[in-house]
């Protein structure tokens, strides 16, 4: 029986290594992958690109009105498909994760989401809401923040002169799209961040 995979982690929890890695994987051995993006991710287009300079192209870059499940149907018709990785899973609609269980239970293909569990102020995306309300299997993957502890929560950062500056207020995908800067720390330390008010440094 195939499964649906909800793997979160905070910013720099190594997602996108773990995809191109599950990537080569399946098609070592010959088996046909392919790689969805929800649109909302406006970081590098069509392109996953890992911090070690590695990168991947999604097959299906989907906006939020975008039906999974009848995209899938279609792609079935001329070729078949083993594994489907989902990238930035946080921004699907809660219907699309339903979509993607879907194919799952209908099709018994597997499917992997990689995501984040909560924004810059510790709210769940609509994505990840719903995986860990269905998601057969949930894993988290494991940030470090810079004080040793585990770092759960995602830390907006603004240039401002030069310098960086944390931002506790805003929408919960950036307007500054790929200008916007993040780091992963532990809870305690976003709390003495916020009450700092300081400068902030990588
Ligand atoms: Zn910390």
């Amino acid at each position: 029986m195939a499964k649906l995979y909800f793997k979160y982690g905070a910013m720099k929890s190594g997602k996108t290594t773990d995809i191109i890695k599950t990537y080569y994987n399946y098609q070592e051995k010959g088996l046909k992958i392919i790689i969805i993006k929800p649109s909302d991710d406006l970081k590098a287009g069509k392109n996953i690109l890992c911090r070690s300079g590695a990168s991947l192209c999604c097959d299906y870059v989907v906006p939020k009105e975008e039906n999974i499940y009848n995209l899938i149907e279609k792609h079935l018709i001329d070729s078949q498909i083993d594994c489907i990785l989902v990238d930035e899973a946080q921004f699907l609609t809660s219907k699309q994760v339903d979509e993607l269980s879907d194919i799952v239970d209908n099709e018994n293909i597997p499917v992997i989401c990689y995501g984040l569990r909560a924004d810059a102020f510790s709210c769940l995306f609509p994505g990840s809401t719903r995986l860990f309300e269905i998601a057969d299997v949930i894993e988290e993957l494991k940030a470090v923040c810079k004080c040793g502890n585990k770092a759960t929560f995602n830390l907006r950062l603004k240039r401002v002169d030069g310098e960086l500056v944390p931002v506790f207020s805003g929408e919960q995908v950036s307007i500054d799209g790929k200008d916007a800067e993040y780091d992963s720390v532990c809870r305690t330390c976003y709390k003495k961040i916020k009450k700092e008010k300081g400068i902030y440094k990588l």
